[in-house]
């Protein structure tokens, strides 16, 4: 893997390591899904040592994928690995040291002679890589940095960087680099980010880069955690980054490489697309967004869209005639006994009707768009604004008085968008929607809003999207992809997607379960909010942050998580973990307020941020305990 080859996709067995045919079956089931690399959780010496009867027996089998052993807190387990898989993964938060939540003040000499310590304990391991041919991951998580690195860098991406180079350096001064890095965080910005520093800080010291794995750690289940990975691992495809990758969801394993692929296949056709403008080209200065830190781009002031409002939804219903039924699936429920609508926390803020016109009472948060011919035969209404194409805006003379969309396509000749820049600056009521027809869609999209911020043009812009010719499954990759990585730079104030679904049903292909769509306004709306949601610019729902079970796990994850969700999928903004085990669990479960971590066979302990709440609660009673915790904390509200 890297230097050019295929980016590889791989996953994770949830079985008991122990349970040896267990473990080759699933593994099994994984290889014939596609998987490139399969990962085994080895936790202690025994689990190591079985891996070599895995080994022999898939070998019998006929099955040669290459086999990676998951190591925390034990090297002498990792010792034993190295012999018998070909690749073993580290994560240097907890290899060495136990988590003590100690925060320390290091000096100097006391920082250097810890990392003196970590050399003693993680150079032979080193050796017998390099000795072995087993290759190695750094695998660093954001969530279990240790506590020297806390101490000196808190839970940043830069300590993240930081908790990597500490053991990257010890192998590279033992000539060994068969190494691939990985810096996984639940929250994409933050994985973002220290990716990216990653490969700065690799540069910068060693003039190369070693490989990298990508992955979204706890992403959770269905949509939810299909889009915080694509946003994750999609972006940084984006930037170039990323060799190979892995989908963490709350579901079985051999489920998470379709997305891997539909993640991956968005490369494929991609070689002859069209340039997007050079960067050095129009604009030799600084870049004017910082891809480390996270700001929104700054916008005129407008009663609803760009600066100081969360970015907005525009649900399309181009040209048909609209019901007030219709609109339950973008938010909006009509009740016709008291004539009053009722508001969702996921409602959409602009309806696009296109050349039709709305004949009810609409509800107050509720505007339409609609084109521009249509508007002018709109009497003053102060609900309805107008789109135009972007010809159409370059031709008029005067600029309109009030609120106004142009449609762009960010792929159009460069001078004219240039042109358009300029005359931008004398209209502070245009608001842009931008899409790209390039095959690069979000580097297309992107490079059009860099040149807006280096040229001081400051209208609010949405991220315009559609989809067509694809399953439902790439649609969710390819939205999550490419309006997440535009969101997580800062950039855009709204999205909208649309798609054309009588298509869809003719391309789902037998032989794998596809995501089901029920109502396809519906399904474009909770992609937004769920886009929004996961890249943490719009709050609109409950957050859960679950693992994706190993061997650890103490309870059914699968079923737990349904059964959590179902209680308290109301809760918007309140982030829950999930997490199957207390070795790990804690750690890994970041910034979630509160947590449901297996702590042995039937026994659940809760947590409030990282703290014990309650210990060894009787698992036929931890939701109902998990609901008091919420309401002792003011974090429960009874569901509508
Ligand atoms: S937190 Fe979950 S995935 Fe991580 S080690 Fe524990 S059980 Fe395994």
């Amino acid at each position: 893997m890297g230097n050019g080859n295929p980016i590889r996709v791989q996953t994770m067995t949830t079985t008991d390591t122990m349970d040896t045919a267990a473990t080759v079956a699933q593994t099994i089931r994984c290889i014939e899904a596609g998987a490139e690399l399969v990962r085994i959780t080895a936790p202690s010496k025994k689990e190591a040592e079985n891996l070599l009867v895995i080994k022999e027996e898939l070998r019998r089998q006929g099955y040669t994928m290459p086999l990676v052993a998951d190591i925390h807190f034990t090297p002498n387990a990792a010792e034993i690995a190295a012999r018998i898989v070909e690749k073993v993964r580290v994560n240097p938060g907890n290899y060495i040291d136990k988590k003590k939540f100690d925060f320390i003040e290091y000096t100097d000499a006391e920082y250097l002679a810890e990392i003196d310590r970590i050399r003693d304990r993680f150079t032979p391991l080193v050796r017998i890589c390099k000795e072995y041919g087993t290759a190695m991951r750094i695998g660093t998580n954001h969530g279990s940095l240790s506590d020297r690195i806390m101490s000196r860098y808190g839970d940043s991406p830069i300590g993240m960087v930081e908790s990597a180079m500490e053991f990257l350096r010890i192998a590279r001064d033992e000539s060994y680099h068969q190494i691939i890095l990985s810096m996984k965080s639940s929250n994409p910005q933050v994985m973002v980010q220290a990716y990216r520093l990653l490969v700065q800080k690799m540069d910068e010291e060693f003039g190369e880069c070693y490989p990298l794995h990508l992955g979204v750690t706890e992403a959770g289940d269905g949509e939810d955690g299909r889009i915080k990975s694509a946003i994750g691992i999609g972006t940084l495809l984006e930037d170039g980054i990323g060799d190979t990758i892995r989908v963490s969801l709350t579901e079985d394993p051999e489920f998470e490489i379709p997305v891997c692929k539909d993640i991956v296949g968005r490369y494929a056709g991609r070689d002859n697309h069209t340039p997007v403008q050079s960067l050095a080209a129009t604009s030799p200065i600084a870049l004017p967004y910082d891809p480390f830190n996270y700001n929104r781009r700054s916008t005129l002031p407008d009663a609803r869209i760009g600066k100081g409002h969360v970015p907005v939804v525009v649900a399309h219903y181009a040209d048909k005639k609209i019901h007030p039924q219709d609109l339950q699936a973008i938010g909006y429920r009509y009740d016709e006994l008291t004539d009053k609508w009722n508001i969702g926390d996921a409602a959409a803020d602009y309806i696009f009707t296109g050349k039709e016109t709305i004949d009810f009472a609409l509800p107050g948060t509720l505007q339409v768009i609609c084109n521009y011919d249509v508007w002018q035969t709109i009497s003053a209404s102060d609900k309805y604004f107008p789109i135009r194409s972007l010809e159409a805006y370059m031709s008029a003379a005067e600029p309109l008085s009030s609120k106004h969309f142009i449609a762009i396509d960010t792929n159009a000749d460069w001078d004219v968008l240039l042109r358009l820049l300029d005359k931008l600056k004398d209209d502070s009521h245009a608001v842009l929607c931008l899409g790209s027809a390039n095959a690069h869609r979000m580097p297309s999209i992107r490079r059009f809003a860099i040149e807006a911020m280096t040229r001081g043009v400051e209208n609010a812009f949405i991220i315009c999207l559609e989809n067509n010719g694809k399953t439902v499954d790439e649609q969710l990759i390819d939205f999550a992809t490419d309006a997440g990585g535009l969101l997580l730079d800062g950039f855009g104030d709204g999205i909208w997607l649309w798609n054309n679904m009588a298509q869809v049903e003719n391309i789902q292909m037998k032989g794998r379960t596809y995501l089901e769509v029920k109502n396809n306004n519906q399904f474009l709306n909770n992609t937004a909010f769920s886009i929004l949601q996961a890249t943490r610019t719009r709050i609109s729902k409950t957050e859960y942050i679950s693992c994706p079970s190993c061997g650890r796990t103490l309870f059914d994850l699968q079923e737990t998580t349904a059964k959590i969700r179902n209680a308290t999928n109301h809760l918007k903004g309140v982030k829950i973990a999930i997490m199957g085990c207390i070795v790990n669990g804690p750690g890994e479960m970041a910034d979630a307020d509160f947590g449901y971590v297996g702590s042995g066979p039937g026994k659940i302990t809760l947590y409030k941020g990282k703290e014990v709440v309650k210990r060894n609660v009787n698992s036929d009673i931890a939701v109902n305990e998990l609901i008091q915790l919420l309401k002792d904390n003011e974090a429960w509200i009874e569901p509508a």
